[in-house]
């Protein structure tokens, strides 16, 4: 009774309380990478100093900076009703996804 189980779940939209096993809530898991195409042939002209500037680029970031702006991965936990909601506008565009 009243155990701190660390196992509980929470909503990361709204805060309410989820359980597992009772099919209430959604799994999200968003994967997000930078531009991963090979750069424009046009550039290879000024190549040299392209690289030159992204290693300047890179050096002012720490190295978990550096990866997270290439690369994020997150998991979040929705409850039916916020899955339900986001799910039919997930970049906040206020587009509906393909619908029809
Ligand atoms: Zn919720």
């Amino acid at each position: 009774m009243g155990a701190m189980d660390s196992t509980e779940l929470i909503c990361h939209r709204c805060g309410a309380l989820l359980h597992r096993g009772d099919g209430s809530f959604h799994v999200v898991r968003i994967e997000a990478f930078a531009d991963p195409s090979p750069p424009e042939e046009e550039m290879e002209s000024s190549g040299a100093a392209t690289v030159e500037s992204l290693l300047a680029e890179a050096s002012s970031y720490s190295a978990q900076e550096f990866m997270d702006q290439v690369y994020r991965r997150l998991e979040l936990r929705l409850c039916r009703r916020c899955y339900a909601a986001w799910i039919e506008d997930p970049t906040g565009s206020g587009v509906p996804g393909s619908g029809g």
